[in-house]
């Protein structure tokens, strides 16, 4: 079993304290890190490894809750944009990396990409009860929306 599957069983048996919504075909996760603030991801229920293996209409389902948790985030954090990032290299288990980006931080460098920032990532670590904290702020605003 993949480390994503590892973390949905958590999250279907209510026993993750980063799922912050359970979509139809997704589950909103607070990141591991908030070394960008509002850091987050869609990961796909079902282990699929590449966005082509999906059928037509469940790629078109799917992207529409990447986008959901993206306003979410745009709306909560007032973050200038998202960064989206679907990689599957070190996990082939469709899923999105939702990295909220703000101006000051763009105005460094607009080029910057938040994987050159990896090194910083264990700095920003949530615990648990941090996460379960961000995962509620977050889950009143998906239902309100
Ligand atoms: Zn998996």
């Amino acid at each position: 079993m993949c480390l994503i599957c590892e973390r949905n069983e958590l999250s279907k048996r209510g026993e993750n304290p980063f799922l912050i919504k359970e979509f139809k075909h997704s589950y909103f996760v607070v990141g591991d890190h908030q070394y960008f603030k509002g850091y987050s991801l869609l990961v796909l229920k079902e282990h699929v490894e590449d966005l082509t293996d999906l059928a037509a209409d469940i790629q078109k389902e799917f992207l529409s809750e990447v986008t959901m948790a993206a306003k979410v985030l745009k709306k909560h954090y007032g973050a200038t944009r998202i960064n989206y990032s679907c990689l599957g290299n070190f996990v082939p288990h469709v899923h999105f990396h939702l990295f909220p980006r703000y101006d000051a931080d763009l105005a460094d460098d607009r080029t910057k990409n938040p994987w050159h920032c990896i090194e910083e990532f264990k700095n920003f670590s949530l615990n648990e009860s941090e996460a379960r904290t961000i995962a509620k702020e977050l889950q009143e605003l998906v239902y309100q929306s």
